[in-house]
């Protein structure tokens, strides 16, 4: 069978792996740091850095196709591994995300609701940026930034200084706080000849910035559900996108407003694996070599919890639960903060 690059060897690549072997294709992962969770299932692994030519070159030879699973890969990689094999997702796709800034322009110049925004690189910037849009507000490094990095929050003007000390120097973006009610994310597909596959969105809880839990169905009401489906489809269908993307919304009183795309698969769609014939994982290989999508309904309601940290001391007893599909990700060491695993609870609907 062929060959499927993966940039990437966490715990999403590691999964996507999984997909592939269960679709009859081989993967390869591409992983600057040693003993990855994707190594230990995928066919062939490459331990290099993203500047190494020569690596990322026979990487290229030996694959036919090429996805990643974070989006904040370096342009000078991407540019020598798209001159040998196609990736997707799409450049356009990977421009957009990688800087909030341009996400954020984006996503409204498509006629979406986002947070009040403005660039912020100086004190004077950001003290004008205050006046513009008020506080709160949290202040963001443009790039980089995941499970609650790289930001701070300001509730009063004071606290524009140490905010902006935070960022260490770093490009950053001021965004008005967003009064939600609830946050739900859509994970959605689309396919090389354009066929869009929206799975049904699901209500996520964060705790100290790193997703807790996702629930589907989420508790709004229906009409918001299927606007979000709507806004997840038009963003795809604008990049022209081939793959899974998932799309963070915030329910307001104001109707739904979009916090940041991730151009690949997501936390929040983990909960797919046990509660859809046809999972994110699958999903997005088909997409990603040329196959129609499949199915995504929904045949069960699910919990999904990540397992963070010491949260790996309750895998026996979750183990010992009959509802409970475990997911571990076979890392060694369960750091404070760290994703170990997460756990689908099921409820049959
Ligand atoms: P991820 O791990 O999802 O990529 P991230 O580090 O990119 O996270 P965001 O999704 O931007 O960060 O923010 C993390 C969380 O902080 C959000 O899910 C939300 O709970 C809260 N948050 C972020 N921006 C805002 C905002 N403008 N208004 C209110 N809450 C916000
Ligand atoms: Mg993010
Ligand atoms: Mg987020």
């Amino acid at each position: 069978g062929a060959v499927i690059g993966i940039l990437g060897g966490g715990q999403l690549g590691r999964m996507l792996s999984v997909a592939a072997a269960r679709l009859g294709y081989r993967s390869h992962i591409f992983e600057p740091g040693a003993n990855p969770p994707a190594g230990h299932v995928a066919d062939a692994v490459t331990t290099a850095s993203y500047d190494d030519e020569t690596a990322l070159r026979a990487f290229a030879d030996a694959v036919d196709v090429i996805t990643y699973e974070f989006e904040n890969i370096p342009t000078s990689a991407l540019d020598l591994l798209e001159s040998m094999r196609p990736i997707y997702p799409g450049r356009e796709a990977l421009r957009v995300s990688q800087d909030r800034m341009i996400e954020k322009t984006y996503l409204s110049e498509l006629g979406l609701q986002v947070a009040p925004f403005a660039a912020v690189e100086t004190a004077d910037e950001l003290s004008k940026a205050i006046d513009q849009i008020g506080v709160p507000g949290i202040l963001k490094t443009r790039r980089f930034g995941y499970d609650g990095k790289g930001q701070a929050r300001i509730m009063q003007a004071p606290d524009a200084e140490t905010a902006l000390a935070d960022m260490q120097g770093a490009p950053a973006i001021l965004e008005g706080f967003v009064n939600f009610s609830a946050e739900i994310s859509v994970i959605a597909a689309r396919s090389q000849d354009g066929q869009v596959s929206a799975f049904d969105p699901g209500e996520n809880v964060h705790e100290g910035g790193i997703l807790r839990t996702t629930t589907v169905p989420a508790n709004v009401p229906a009409r918001l559900r299927s606007d979000a489906v709507l806004i997840a489809a038009k963003i795809l269908n604008a990049l022209d996108y081939v793959g899974v993307m998932g799309v963070e919304l915030f329910v307001t009183a104001q109707g739904l407003v979009v916090n940041e795309i991730a151009p690949r698969v997501h936390n929040s769609g983990h909960w797919t694996q046990n509660g859809c014939v046809v999972d994110q994982f699958e999903q997005h290989i088909r997409a990603v070599v040329g196959w129609p999508l499949g199915d995504g309904a929904r045949h069960a309601d699910v919990v999904m919890e990540n397992l963070i940290g010491s949260d790996l001391e309750r895998v026996s007893e979750l183990a010992s639960s009959g509802d409970c599909a475990l997911h571990l990700y076979g890392k060694a060491e369960a750091k404070a903060g760290r994703k170990m695993g997460h756990v689908n609870r099921i409820k049959k609907s």
